[in-house]
């Protein structure tokens, strides 16, 4: 019983000592692409997101060594963790929803995608959305971690290279948002979304325990000895998708904050323009108009694949999310871009008629 409590509490501690460590350390202040509503000014951020992550698992590495905790301490209690989470990701979602004015739809509605846009605490010193992207980061990492040490203390003489390759390409998956936090303030999430069921849950929630899932459903199992191809196209495919997301995503963010500066330094922006708005159609924005996602699809796969059973449906539920959720969101964005851009999103599909794969969909 204590265990299932202390299980059930760990993320809400975890949580509460990332937000402390977000709070009190050194962070860069920089400015969004949001607008606040009233000033029309900029919205204004402090992110510290890497240096949070490695004191995290600083942390964790030393409540292991010290004997404090065991190191898969997470794994055996990973129901109760997600159950702790999920009653969290709920508690905050009604504290954040009920107590802003309604906006005229339904309350289920409401407490699905949020009232507020984009609220901020503390003197603007810990802005919700990027905080709960934070603490979902880190805790996933520290799960990676422990469901991998489960793996390595049930099967110390004959670990699987494939739980290794997993780890390595999801930790780079968590740096790579955390390193570029920044660009991640120029996303759909942050312009578009309110906060809700949909993201605090999701983050709280969703985010730490179910992105694991491919680990969560294979880390009991013994080795099941890959072939070296196996795990080099599983890299690869991973690699391939990272380079699609993030060179998409950085060329975006570079258009954004100067539509004539080449990105890289080589590639010339080529876009359709009316004077006051551009849409961006050469690079990665002339393959189809959301590379990005297919990049994100990839990098799925390469997870799912890394781990080496195949046949198992577990690693596969989360490219398969992936597709659930960015085919619609492209719908979405497609149909907010045609709002707002108008004739120049119409010669920008017949440019560019491919949604996410080029010559396919
Ligand atoms: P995008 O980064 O594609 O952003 C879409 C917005 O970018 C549009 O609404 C529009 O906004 C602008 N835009 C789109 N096309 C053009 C163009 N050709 N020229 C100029 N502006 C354009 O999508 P998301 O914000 O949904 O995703 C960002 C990243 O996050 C992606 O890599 C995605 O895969 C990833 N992601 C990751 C998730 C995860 O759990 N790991 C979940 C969801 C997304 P405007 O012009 O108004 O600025």
């Amino acid at each position: 019983m204590t265990g299932l409590l202390a299980g059930f509490f760990a993320p809400w501690l975890i949580y509460a000592g990332i937000f402390v460590l977000h709070v009190l350390l050194p962070a860069r202040r920089v400015k969004g692409y949001v607008r606040d509503k009233r000033s029309g000014k900029r919205l204004r951020y402090r992110l510290n997101g890497p240096l949070v992550l490695v004191v995290g698992v600083m942390a964790w590495l030393a409540a292991g060594y010290s004997g404090l905790m065991p190191w898969d301490w997470l794994w055996t209690h990973r129901w109760s963790g997600a159950a702790g989470a999920c009653a969290l990701g709920l508690l905050v979602t009604a504290a954040v929803v009920l107590t802003a004015p309604g906006r005229g739809g339904s309350l289920l509605a409401d407490l699905y995608f949020g009232r507020r846009v984009n609220p901020q605490m503390l003197n603007g010193r810990v802005d919700a959305k990027m905080f709960l992207y934070l603490v979902g980061a880190v805790l996933l990492q520290l799960n990676l971690l422990s469901f991998a040490a489960h793996h390595f203390l049930t099967y110390p003489d004959d670990p699987s290279p494939g739980v290794v390759l997993y780890v390595a390409l999801f930790t780079w998956f968590v740096c790579d948002y955390l390193i570029f936090e920044r660009v991640h303030l120029y996303t759909y999430d942050l312009f578009a979304e309110r906060v809700g069921f949909k993201l605090v849950w999701g983050c709280l929630s969703w985010y730490p325990y179910f992105y694991v899932v491919g680990l969560w459903s294979v880390a009991d199992l013994a080795n099941p000895n890959s072939p070296a191809w196996l795990l080099v196209g599983a890299a690869l495919v991973f690699l391939t998708g990272w380079s699609l997301a993030r060179g998409s995503n950085m060329q975006k963010f570079t258009f954004k904050r100067d539509p004539e500066k080449s990105f890289l330094g080589r590639l010339a922006p080529k876009a359709f323009s009316d004077g006051e708005r551009r849409v961006l159609y050469s690079g990665f924005w002339g393959v189809s108009r959301h590379v990005n996602y297919l990049g994100e699809i990839l990098m799925a796969c390469g997870l799912a694949l890394s781990l080496g059973w195949l046949l198992l449906p577990g690693p596969w539920l989360y490219p398969l999310y992936y597709v659930a959720l960015l085919f619609p969101r492209e719908r979405d964005d497609d149909r907010r871009c045609a709002q707002k851009y108008g004739r120049l999103w119409e010669q920008y599909c017949e440019q560019v008629p491919w949604r996410i794969v080029p010559r396919v969909y």
